[in-house]
């Protein structure tokens, strides 16, 4: 065989696991979850599901952190329909990063959302690991950006106790990722044609299960722009 033939053989088709089967599907419990689930929602509101299936219309759109402890629309006690929704770790808008920027032009221009509310939450894991130095892998790229957000607040952080210190980078990052959102080409052009849109910056607490509202609210663009 020639060298590089090997690469061009035919690979053997994946082996597709039985999906009905029961006891053998290793999810099948997420399933029965998922159609008991179902069922209670149609019971209570037969038009719920058709009705969600002709459109969406919602008024919020929500930027939160992968976090499985912070489920955006749990936490907010909303059902399906009522937040568009972006999360990743970190809670992060970063202005070359075309998923979570398709998100808020879609959210804002497509579906109309009348508030983008960041959250970010006390606890963070990507917010901790700025604080640290430890290596991580490929992620440590994207969290290289938290290390920015502590690198611009560097006086304030190292004024405070170091119990208080990771609480308040989680609440600076907030604050941070507002900012980045209002100055997106997509807010500022937004705000330009009059849309009445409000970004939000909200912490939840992990701890109790609320969340409190920073107080960084914008409804219009950044002056001077920086
Ligand atoms: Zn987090």
């Amino acid at each position: 065989m020639r060298a590089g033939a090997r690469s061009l053989s035919v690979r053997p088709a994946p082996r597709r696991l039985p999906v009905e089967t029961p006891g053998v599907n290793p999810l099948q419990h997420l399933f029965d979850r998922n159609r008991a689930w179902a069922l209670r929602v149609a019971e209570k509101d037969p038009e719920f599901f058709p009705r969600l299936a002709r459109e969406q219309r919602p008024k919020y759109l929500w930027i939160g952190c992968a976090d499985s402890r912070v489920p955006a629309n749990q936490i907010v006690d909303l059902p399906p329909g009522r937040l568009f929704v972006h999360r990743n770790i970190g809670n992060l808008v970063v202005h070359t990063d075309l998923n979570c920027l398709s998100v808020i032009q879609f959210g804002v221009e497509i579906l109309q959302v009348e508030h983008v509310i960041v959250c970010g939450h006390y606890g963070c894991s990507g917010v901790r690991s700025a604080l640290e130095d430890r290596a991580h892998g490929l992620a440590d790229n994207w969290l290289r950006h938290l290390k920015d957000v502590m690198r611009f607040n560097r006086r304030e952080l190292e004024g405070l106790p170091s119990a208080r210190r990771f609480d308040r980078l989680c609440e600076l990052n907030v604050m941070e990722q507002v900012t980045n959102v209002a100055n997106t080409s997509i807010m500022r052009n937004a705000w330009k044609r009059g849309a009445e849109i409000t970004v939000h910056g909200w912490i939840y607490d992990i701890g109790n299960g609320l969340v409190k509202d920073l107080g960084v609210s914008l409804d219009h663009p950044l002056q001077p722009e920086y």
